[in-house]
């Protein structure tokens, strides 16, 4: 099963690398902290994201699983996600979706009218005139590459057509996972 999660993996890995760069290089302008979940809302992910997480449930105890998936069931689309535990912090921090990685870090992105826009947590970068390009995650490309990963998972495990194009966090962690 791993091999069908390697350029998965291997993505992981370099989204770590990069952010872990940009935090080294702006952590004094930083505040993020474990405990804050002001980022982390029940979004939708594909398919290869959705079961990399819906498998590391299993790892947890049977007690906070339990918690976690009586909270995916309240979940709302949009809403907070029912990872975050009561003292803020993620349960499934070591597997968390790639965006999570980004959280509170410089993005970059072209907004509806195809213009380059950059947005980050306004608790961070406070009093900061200007960031560089390279102390930026480029969201669009970030996105294109998950998506081709997602495109090789699904061949590889569907025949290319998944039972899903994405579902919510919540949705994720209650799927029946078939040995
Ligand atoms: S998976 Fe973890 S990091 Fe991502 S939104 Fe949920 S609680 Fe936050």
């Amino acid at each position: 099963m791993d091999t069908l999660f390697q350029n998965y993996d291997a993505l992981i890995g370099r989204v770590n690398a990069q952010c872990e760069k940009i935090e080294t290089a702006l952590s004094e302008h930083m505040v993020c902290r474990k405990g804050c979940a002001s980022c982390c809302l029940n979004i939708s992910l594909f398919p290869v994201e959705a079961l990399r997480l819906r498998m590391a449930l299993d790892a947890l105890g049977a007690e906070v699983r339990a918690s976690v998936l009586a909270s995916a069931v309240r979940s709302l689309d949009e809403g907070p996600c029912p990872l975050v535990d009561t003292d803020g912090a993620c349960r499934l921090y070591g597997a968390r979706p790639v965006i999570c990685r980004t959280h509170g870090l410089p993005i970059l992105f072209a907004d509806e009218e195809g213009a380059r826009r950059v947005d980050f947590c306004p608790e961070n970068f406070k009093g900061v005139a200007s960031l560089s390009g390279d102390a930026m995650i480029d969201l669009d490309a970030l996105n294109q590459i998950l998506t081709g990963v997602n495109a090789q998972f699904c061949e590889a495990l569907f025949g290319g057509a998944p039972p899903f194009e994405r579902i919510s966090i919540s949705e994720a962690l209650q799927l029946e996972l078939d040995a």
